[in-house]
């Protein structure tokens, strides 16, 4: 996908990879204790310290999301400057939001949770996983990508969803807002796309998350760092709370 727009991480950040590290840590143990309060039940909410975090992530409870790690098995998807190939990152990054979503109790359904494809065709593949989101009456349907082009320079994370829907409209807004504050190496902005199968072919709500780009060597070295992964999927996981929620969230 070609964008004119050229970004760079700008240097001498207050908050390095480290510090965004380190307060993503501290959201693993909200997470956790999220995690256990929803399987005592509600009447254990007391015990959460944080109640507006606490609201905020019971606004996934029981909704069902599909997380479509892109490619897989034959189809490696882009193949990044040094070699990394998309449909490794694409899976990585998926289990991360998955798990991540399945802790505040969310329904999660994976299109595929190892190195393999959903069918022998590149175009049955497709139609499964559409199929997939279809069969299990999913409120959402999100694909994990990663870009590449030609030009090496071009860098960050887009969100993209088809340009007559409200609804797609407002979740992708929401997941590049909470890439920007998350990952801080990115000004993208959430974008209408068309011709995109998964997205224009879907009753559900669907987008199509471009986590960076594998054709800018310090980018593809990024999305190769499972650290990295992890803020990336922290990120969209983000992203997902503050649609349903109907508030933009910063972190919890
Ligand atoms: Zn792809």
């Amino acid at each position: 996908m070609r964008d004119k727009m050229q970004k760079q991480v700008k240097a001498g950040r207050p908050r390095g990879l480290a510090g965004r590290l380190g307060r993503l840590r501290r959201i693993g143990s909200t997470l956790v204790v999220l995690g256990l309060v929803l399987a005592v039940g509600l009447a254990a909410a007391p015990l959460v310290e944080q109640p507006e975090e606490e609201a905020l992530a019971l606004a996934l409870l029981g909704k069902t999301i599909v997380i479509d790690a892109g490619h897989g098995g034959f189809d490696p998807g882009a193949i990044g400057v040094s070699g990394v190939q998309e449909k490794d990152v694409n899976l990585a990054v998926s289990r991360r939001v998955a798990d991540l979503l399945r802790q505040v109790g969310a329904s999660v359904i994976e299109t595929r949770t190892e190195d393999i494809a959903l069918a022998e065709s590149k175009r049955e593949d497709i139609h499964r996983r559409v199929a997939i989101a279809e069969e299990n009456d999913a409120g959402l349907f999100i694909t994990i990508q990663a870009n590449s082009i030609p030009q090496g320079q071009y860098r960050g994370g887009q969100v993209f969803y088809a340009a007559e829907s409200v609804e797609g409209r407002a979740l992708s807004e929401s997941i590049q807002q909470s890439m920007q504050s998350v990952l801080q190496n990115t000004d993208r902005k959430a974008k209408s796309i068309e011709n995109i199968y998964v997205v224009n072919n879907l009753a559900v709500t669907s987008i199509v998350v471009e986590t960076g780009f594998l054709s800018n060597a310090e980018e593809e070295a990024l999305l190769a760092d499972s650290r990295y992964q992890q803020l990336v999927a922290y990120a969209v996981f983000l992203g997902i709370v503050g649609y349903y929620s109907g508030q933009p969230v910063s972190g919890f």
